[in-house]
Formats: structure tokens, sequence, C-alpha cells
């Protein structure tokens, strides 16, 4: 049966393949097809992760705080019981077996069939233990999954394969980069959340928030993702599909067109110069910096060296990394944000999520709660300095004390480097970025006490709005034309120009083609974005003219009529 489902375009092109469905569980959980000579070792993983899993249920139990409420221990013993039950610990090995499966697929399968069971129990109590089960189930695999080396990343399907999971973390985004899909779909997310960033970085066409996709789409169906209008068509007649593939045929045109402009200078029509940047996420990211003909990395998101390990990457590790990234980049400026861990990125190891995580212990608060780990850091950023024009840049400032602190950090790093006989430049540039309302309103403190400014819109707005930008359900409130979004993005630019320090935007706003003559007349000459939007932005500045936006921009930002919004906007992009 043919149908469409709609949700968030949250990176475009369009991609027709067939769907390949990953498990339910809460961790994304890879299928894969086991050699018959090697179903020894998986029952052998599989016995390994039950017996970890084991060890650290009992280690818990062990340490149970004598003020913890007594239903813990209970709690444990009865996932401790779950663990050792055959439907847990010896089915999913008959699986492996019968259908030479992996065994995270085999675990996941599984609590599938336990879940279904204990839908059908009528009393409520013993219904909601199949939470137990999950949760049980969970520690089992992240036992089963913690070496990323252990998933098939690297499978070429023959065929266009489409992901369609109900939910994907930034951190499995990362492990699917080098898979082959060619899109991916999920129910929940939203357009600016970390994982819809990382689909653009990797140019694939990506729908969220489809809500049910998981649950209606089967393995193998046919599908069409279009990533920019945000449709999914499952199993399309022979007409949708001609004319979709003419739309595809005319994407690639389209895309191949831009990359003309590569070469050419970046100013508007009166000449003043737009500097370009680029947002990377990984050092490999670097190829599609270099094929945009950005002017450096406005953006280095350092915190995914970080992500789908147990361990911490040591500073030589990451010294070599920066240093990649500074040699290929060949002199240009290149931009590393300290670690921004917390919120929708979390690491494995260290601290318990709270509560409310993107209000929690994120970003900069968290390193400075880690004096050892953010050490380590700056001296890898300290050390990579010599090795080409590197910026040290700081996420999520919002009290001055916090700035006066990490000033220190980065004084007690250089002491130290200087003590080891390292060398690094002792002029690096150290920059903030204005991602909270409280920030951008004492820009005019930041851009005095430091070298330049980079406003990050993506958490700007939902500090702002009070809008998870991860959470699809209030994904329709997440508004980057709302007038007191576009009031602190200008009176952050204000407060740079008066002290006479660069300000860049390194939000996605900065890569919406639809947002670069709003921007350039708000008064922004710096953007950084994903590689991907870079020609498409380009394309905008080379076709403005400045005097004309400026007073148009004004006229947006004090518009408080919503039905205005979009015809004002239209008029701006003429
Ligand atoms: C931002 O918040 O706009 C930003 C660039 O940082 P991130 O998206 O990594 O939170
Ligand atoms: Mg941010």
């Amino acid at each position: 049966m043919s149908f469409s489902m709609h949700g968030i375009g949250v990176s475009g092109g369009i991609a027709i393949g067939y769907a390949h469905l990953t498990s339910n569980a809460r961790i994304e959980v890879p299928q894969y097809m086991l050699d018959r000579k090697h179903i020894k070792e998986e029952l052998a993983r599989f016995d390994e992760a039950i017996l970890a899993t084991r060890a650290e249920l009992e280690t818990l139990r062990h340490h149970i705080p004598a003020n913890a409420p007594a239903e813990l221990s209970a709690f444990l013993d009865m996932h401790l019981m779950f663990l050792g039950d055959s439907m847990i610990a010896e089915a999913p090995k008959r699986l492996i077996r019968e259908t030479q499966c992996n065994a995270e697929w085999a675990l996941a399968q599984q609590m599938e069939a336990l879940v279904a069971r204990f839908e059908e129990i009528d009393d409520p109590y013993l219904r909601s233990r199949q939470e137990d089960v999950v949760q049980v189930v969970q520690r089992v695999l992240k036992a089963l999954t913690g070496p990323p080396s252990h998933l098939p990343l690297d499978v070429d399907f023959g065929v266009e394969r489409i992901l369609v999971a109900h939910e994907l973390s930034p951190a499995d985004m990362v492990l699917f980069k080098n898979a082959h899909f060619a899109a991916f779909i999920t129910d929940l997310g939203g357009a600016t959340s970390h994982t819809a960033i990382l689909a653009r970085s990797m140019g694939m066409p990506s729908v969220m928030a489809l809500h049910n996709a998981r649950g209606l789409i089967r393995d193998h169906d046919l599908l069409i993702v279009d990533g920019r209008d945000g449709v999914v068509v499952v199993n399309p007649d022979e007409s949708v599909l001609a004319e979709y593939r003419l739309r595809q045929n005319q994407w690639r045109i389209d895309t191949d067109k831009l990359k003309r402009l590569k070469t050419s200078k970046s100013a508007t029509l009166d000449g003043t110069p737009i500097e370009l940047m680029a947002n990377i996420e990984l050092l490999s990211d670097v190829n599609a910096v270099k094929a945009s003909g950005a002017h450096g990395i406005g953006l280095f998101r350092s915190e995914f060296l970080f992500l789908n390990r147990s361990d911490l990457p040591s500073e030589d590790e990451q010294y070599e990394s920066y240093k990649a990234v500074a040699e290929a980049l060949d002199g240009k400026p290149v931009t590393i944000r300290t670690l921004d861990l917390g919120a929708d990125k979390q690491a494995p190891w260290g601290h318990t999520v709270a509560d409310n995580p993107a209000l929690g212990l994120r970003a900069i608060r968290l390193c400075l709660a880690e004096p050892g780990l953010f050490q380590t850091q700056l001296r890898a950023i300290l050390r990579a300095s010599v090795h080409g024009q590197v910026r040290i840049l700081i996420p999520m400032l919002v009290s001055f004390m916090e700035l006066r602190q990490t000033l220190q950090r980065i004084d007690e790093a250089r002491d130290s480097l200087r003590r080891d006989g390292l060398k690094f430049d002792d002029g690096i540039p150290v920059g903030g970025m204005i991602e909270v309302p409280a920030a951008a309103l004492s820009a005019g403190f930041f851009a005095e006490q430091l070298d330049f400014l980079s406003i990050g819109t993506n958490d700007l707005i939902q500090y702002t709005l009070a809008i998870d930008r991860a959470d699809d359900s209030v994904a329709h409130l997440y508004d980057p034309l709302h007038p007191a979004v576009l009031k602190l993005i200008q009176y952050t630019l204000r407060a740079g120009a008066k002290a006479g320090k660069p300000v860049s935007v390194c939000g996605e706003m900065a890569g919406d083609p639809l947002l670069t003559r709003l921007l350039l007349g708000l008064g922004l000459r710096t953007f950084s974005m994903q590689p991907a939007s870079l020609l498409q932005v380009k394309q905008q500045v080379l076709k403005s003219h400045l005097e004309e936006l400026t007073p148009m921009a004004q006229r947006m930002l004090k518009n408080t009529d919503p039905d205005r919004t979009a015809l004002l906007l239209n008029r701006l992009n003429g």
C-alpha cells in the first residue's frame, strides 16, 4: 500500500531506497548477518556481556548509599533476577544460532517479544514491570555495543538503504557516518538537534519528527525521502516515483551548478567582503570544508572526539586531531570549541543525566567542574596552535566569574606547557559563544574581555524561547524570526562592533540561505555553517546590496504581526 508521511525536513535532497529498520530499543541496535564460522564467537560475546552486566549490577548492589531508599536494593535484586532468567540469558542465543544474526539484534528482538507479552497482562503493576525488562536489556546492550568497532558500519548494501529509527542520538549518527545509508528518518527529534546538524554535515537527506514511521514502515519497503519538504512516500506508485526521480536529478544539477561559485570572491554587490567559514565535528569533515572553499573553520565541535567510547581521549590523541585539522587548513583559521558535552550529547562516562540536562552541568560548566579534563584539552589545543592559525572558543558562557575562571585555566595550561618546554602560540585568540540571553545582554562585557564572539543561535533560540531544540513536540514554536531573538543577535553584533571585536554566527541560522540577507541586514559579516550549505549562502551574498537590506531587516526586527513575518522575509529575499 502506498502512503505518505510528513515530518520536519532537516537536511535537503531527495533519496530513493529501501527501508532498513533499526530496533525499538532506546540504544540504536545494528542488524547484520554473521558468517557461520563466527557464530561461536558471537555466542561468547553475548555471554561476556551478560557476565559484565551481572558484575555491574552486583557492584551497584554492594555500594548502595546508606541513605538510599530501601526499595533500591529490592529493585537491583529484581534486575539481577531478570538478567539470570533464561528468557534474557538464553533465548537470544537460540536466535543467534538459528538466524545467524548478531547478538545485539537477537537480544533486542527477544526484548520486544517479552514487552509484547507483558502488554497483555491485566494487572497494571505486573504490566509495568516491562520497564525493568527494558532497563536490564539496555544495560546488556550497552555492554555489547561498547566498542564501536563491533558495528557493521562499513557495510555496503549494494542498493540504496534508508535508515528508519525511532530516535537517533548524535553519538549514533557519528557511528552511522561510515555506513552506506542514502537517507535517514526518525519518529522524534528537532531541526536544530545535534542529530539533525550531523545529517546536514553528511549531506544526507533526512526527515525527523514523523511520530510513527518506525511503526508503519516495514523492512525493505521502498521509500522516497524528500529532506527539503519533510515528506516521506512509502511504496510509491510508478508515476510518483518518476516525478521524484526527476526532482532528484534537478537537485543534483543545481548542486553541481553551485560548485562554480567555490572560487568566486565572497562579497556583496557594494563590495563588502563577507567571511564564510565552516563548522565541523570530526577530522574527516575537513575534505568537505576544502571542497566548499570556506575561509576557515569557525566552529570545530571538539566533543565528538569524546563520544562512542568508554575512555577519555588523552592529551596526545587530542593534540594529533587538532594538529591534523590545523595543518589541513594550511594557515586558515581553525576555531576549536572546548568540550560542549551535556544536553543531547552525553558521553558514556562520567556524570549522570540530570532531570533537565540543557540547564545542567553542560559545556563550560562541566569543564570548570572537571579541571583535569579541561586542562588536558587546553594543553592539547595550545600545543596544536603552532601548526596553524588556531583559536579557542568557549561554549555557553553566562557569568563573569565563569569567564574569569576560564581565562585562569587557560593561563594555567600555558604555564604548565612552558614548564614542560613545549611550544604554543602565546597570542592564541580566545573567543566566547553567545548562546544564552544573559550572555547576549552582557555582550559588551564579553567582547571587551575576549578576542572575538560567536553567536550560537541554536542554543540562543532554545534558551530565549524556552523551547527544547531536540523536542519535536515544541518544534513548531522554535522560531529564529522571533523579534526577541533578532534583537539579541543585533545587540551582540553592535556590542562587538563597539568593542572592535569580530562577531560571527555559527548556529544553523548562518547556513540557512533564506536568512542570509536578514543577517547581513542586521550587521553580520562572518557566517559559519555546515560546509554543505556554504555555496548556497554565498549565492545569496553575491546578489545582496547592504544599503537596501539594513532598513528591511529593521522592519523585521520590529514586526510583531505574525502574519506579516513571511511577507517581510519574502521582500527581503526579493
Ligand atoms: C549553537 O548553539 O548555535 C551552536 C553552534 O552550538 P551547538 O549547536 O553545538 O550547541
Ligand atoms: Mg550551542
